[in-house]
């Protein structure tokens, strides 16, 4: 079945189509048939990049001056000079990547109206995501409007979580009030590369203990026990945990109001500053990119190295706290731009954990950077792993999954 899977955000729109079903799934022979991104859409200028697998990429630059341009580029690419189907008829469900599906969602669900409302209220948790997600459901039903879409919520995967690892030490009213709990994101990425982890490892899930670091210019941290999470390091929003490529991650709650009065700055001013201005950017004055950051350091740059030693060292704490929180752990996972690639990264956050027997193996995990695979050693207690994360490949799945139940 193909699948085409839509990821809307303010500006741009990512795609793919996924041959899958759930034969494929089981044996893990999904084919990916096309993808492709839309960036600065809303603008004159637009950028699109295409690629069909084993062919040469093909970049072009166009205005789109909306979403709804951006999905009809989109099925013009699909079935055109450089498509790879002859009609979209053959396209046979929507997975959508949607946000946040607050207490809501559990679970990927097929969009009917009732849904459509509830990841409408579920915008007050996340304005700048959400309303794009629903702008791509509603454009694309337009396109397609005979079969199934379904949304897959960053959010959802997170919902096993208990009151003891959502509820924050504020008066239960404002979670009554306001919702304000925990809710952790990158749900499709954790989930993921938890699952193929234990495929690779030919284990069921329900056997490991896993904690799975998704580390790109946002990143998070996920304990995972049975297959289920049970605590996660970004929170009521995004900005929580580990330090980011521009978020803060983690600090001492006074240290906003502090800054507020001391340089004069409104509340908004303070919510862009601690999403845009802090983090690696923040720490290191040079760049919230983890590639310039390396570089830097092998030039002998000391805040670039700070920076790095930080990212990494956070990273570790929230290993150790998500095995205390599990009772152990099985297996430690790195995905994500800067996980997949950064074997400088997988190396700091691992390094004197042999206490807890996780023991890398520094030369395999530099052989391995980008690929799949262990990168402990034989005799580690936990296994660590480089997994790439493929949340489109998940949003597909779902989506067969759920239209073939
Ligand atoms: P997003 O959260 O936007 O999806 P990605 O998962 O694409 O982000 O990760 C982007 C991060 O990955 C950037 O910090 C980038 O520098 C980092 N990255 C990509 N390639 C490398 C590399 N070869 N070495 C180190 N970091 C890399």
């Amino acid at each position: 079945m193909k699948v085409l899977v839509l990821n809307c955000g303010s500006s741009s729109v990512k795609f793919q189509l996924i041959e899958t079903d759930l034969e494929a799934i089981k044996t893990n022979s999904d084919i990916c048939l096309a993808k492709g991104r839309i960036e600065r859409v809303g603008k004159e200028d637009a950028k699109i990049v295409y690629e069909v697998p084993e062919r040469e990429k093909y970049k072009t630059v166009l205005p789109i001056l909306n979403h709804a341009a951006a999905i009809k580029e989109t099925t013009e690419l699909l079935t055109g000079e450089l498509g790879v189907i002859g009609d979209l008829k053959e396209i046979e469900a929507v997975g959508h990547r949607t946000v946040h599906g607050g207490e809501d969602f559990s679970d990927s669900t097929v969009w009917n109206d009732a849904v459509l409302k509830t990841v409408e209220e579920c915008s007050k948790l996340a304005p700048l995501h959400n309303p794009h997600n629903i702008t791509g459901y509603l454009e694309a039903k337009k396109v397609f409007p005979d079969v199934p879409h379904v949304a897959v919520f960053d959010t959802a995967f997170h919902q096993t979580m208990k009151p003891v690892a959502y509820l924050y030490g504020l008066p239960y009213e404002y979670y009554r009030k306001y919702k304000i709990r925990r809710y952790g994101f990158h749900g499709t990425s954790h989930r993921y590369v938890s699952y193929r982890a234990a495929q690779l490892l030919g284990k069921d899930l329900s056997d490991l203990k896993i904690i799975t670091n998704h580390l790109g210019n946002g990143s998070s941290v996920a304990a995972i026990d049975k297959g289920q999470s049970v605590d996660t390091s970004m929170g009521y929003t995004p900005l929580e945990g580990l330090v980011m490529g521009t978020r803060c991650g983690d600090i001492d709650p006074s240290i906003p109001l502090s800054i507020i009065k001391s340089e004069g700055i409104s509340a908004e001013e303070m919510d862009t500053f601690l999403n845009k201005k802090c983090g690696l950017l923040g720490i290191s004055e040079l760049s919230n990119d983890m590639l310039d950051l390396e570089n830097a350091y092998y030039e002998g740059n000391e805040q670039a190295e700070l920076a790095m030693r930080i990212f990494c060292y956070r990273i570790k704490k929230y290993i150790g706290a998500y095995s205390a929180a599990m009772n152990g752990v099985d297996v430690i996972i790195f995905t994500g731009g800067i996980g997949e690639n950064s074997n400088e990264v997988r190396e700091w956050s691992t390094e004197g954990l042999d206490f807890m027997g996780a023991l890398i193996d520094i030369e395999k995990n530099k052989e391995l950077n980008r690929g799949e695979g262990i990168i402990s050693k034989p005799e580690s207690k936990v296994k660590i792993m480089l997994i790439p994360t493929n949340e489109e490949l998940l949003i597909a799945r779902d989506t067969v999954r759920l239209i073939s139940a």
